[in-house]
């Protein structure tokens, strides 16, 4: 009996089947089924082009139709479906002129990446290796599926992959893979950023990091990463972490001549990560001025505690517990700007002839400071009391 994980799913192969199509569960989940860790995420190949899947299931995203790839909804659940596919030629080091539908699933294992990532498992937990990746997972290493250095010149994205995997999965990377990664290293620089990042995220939040960073200088691979070819030494300093907020933040406070407004641009991040890494700079700074004290936890989000204390550990190598920011912010009058009793317009009703203008803002964060330092009750009339023997400025 398969896990529970693959049961939902197994429904899908079901209908598939039942239409004389094939299916199978593929890539990722199968790889981590057989080596035994958590499986996040269910991906299928089936026969069945996208439009065959499309008339039998009602629900069908089409996410990435030239390659293949819909979404199936099913049971209030999401999977990903891919056609069996060949790619054709990769001009560009990055993207297959075109892709091929096949119906033979032997085809579609052979266009895949690691011999591990080229293993097919059906509904009943039969297993198709054609390329021995469970010899591999086996052996814990880390081999292309055909000629290395031409998998690597067709997509070099797959470098930086057989590192992440490296350093997620502690694999050791096979001889002919490793020198052809490093032969061809150089083509990395032509990908899209974009998806260097996610890569790179997955490799920074590895438990084996400290295995992946010994092949990036080995292979001289951080030659070709942005930001830190030139802080080399920052790279080979970090410990797994889950985001790159922390690490850009690591990156700003270290003696590195880069913000994180350079690392965001240089790696297409999102506002809200930028956003995060900002936050935790501006949490180191104050940390360093005044410790540890009211103020410091209720401006820091409690997602971001952990990255925090990471960030501590890579600057100063000192330890923060988690438990004395919990029992801090547990003590916290209050949690947020919502819970003040009172808002601008009461300021305003207080203060009748003045004109609206910045003082109000400014009051109003005073006041917040002070009911948050416990310095002022958070209660109305106290507040207004305090207001008479603290007049605002007048803008
Ligand atoms: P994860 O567990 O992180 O999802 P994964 O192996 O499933 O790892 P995905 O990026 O989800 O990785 O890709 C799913 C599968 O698609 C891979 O296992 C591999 O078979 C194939 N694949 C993904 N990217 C490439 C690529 N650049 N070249 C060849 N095959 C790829
Ligand atoms: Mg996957």
């Amino acid at each position: 009996m398969l896990p529970s994980v693959f049961q939902k799913a197994a429904g899908i192969i079901s209908i598939l089947e039942a239409n004389q199509y094939e299916a199978y569960f593929v890539g990722g989940c199968v790889r981590d089924f057989i080596i035994d860790r958590p499986i996040h995420d269910i991906d299928i190949a089936t026969s069945a082009t996208p439009s065959e899947i499309q008339a039998l299931f009602p629900k069908v995203i089409p996410v990435g139709l030239e390659h293949g790839t819909v979404i199936i909804r099913y049971e209030q659940e999401s999977f990903e479906v891919t056609t069996y596919r060949t790619d054709g030629n990769y001009t560009d080091h990055r993207r297959p002129d075109k892709v091929v539908f096949v119906r033979d699933i032997n085809e579609d294992l052979g266009r895949r990446d690691f011999t591990m990532n080229a293993i097919a498992m059906d509904m009943k937990g039969n297993i198709l290796d054609p390329f021995e990746g469970r010899k591999d997972i086996a052996g814990e290493q880390i081999q292309t599926v055909g000629d290395a250095t031409a998998r690597f010149e067709e997509d070099a994205l797959r470098i930086v992959r057989a590192l992440r995997f490296s350093s997620q999965l502690g694999f050791s990377i096979e001889e002919k893979t490793k020198e052809a990664m490093k032969r061809s290293r150089a083509l990395t620089d032509k990908l899209a950023v974009e998806r260097l990042t996610v890569e790179l995220e997955k490799l920074c939040a590895g438990s084996f990091l400290t295995k992946a960073m010994t092949y990036i200088f080995e292979l001289e691979l951080y030659c070709h990463l942005p930001i830190f070819k030139d802080v080399p030494l920052l790279l080979k300093e970090l410990k797994p972490v889950s985001s790159l907020a922390p690490i850009f933040a690591f990156v700003e406070l270290s003696d590195s001549p880069f913000t994180v407004t350079d690392c965001v641009t240089a790696y297409k991040c999102s506002n809200q990560l930028k956003k995060q890494a900002k936050t935790l700079v501006d949490a180191y700074h104050r940390y360093k001025k005044h410790g540890i004290d009211a103020w410091f936890v209720y401006l820091l989000p409690k997602e971001q505690w952990n990255y925090f204390v990471y960030l501590v550990k890579q600057l100063d190598h000192e330890n923060i517990e988690i438990q004395e920011l919990k029992s801090k912010q547990e003590r916290l009058p209050i949690a947020s700007k919502k819970e003040l009793c009172l808002n601008g317009h009461d300021l305003m009703e207080w203060f009748p002839d003045r004109p609206r203008g910045k003082w109000i803002k400014e009051l109003l964060d005073e006041i917040e400071y002070r009911i948050v330092t416990c310095e002022l009750a958070n209660d109305k009339s106290r507040i207004k009391d305090w207001i008479q023997w603290n007049q605002p400025e007048q803008d």
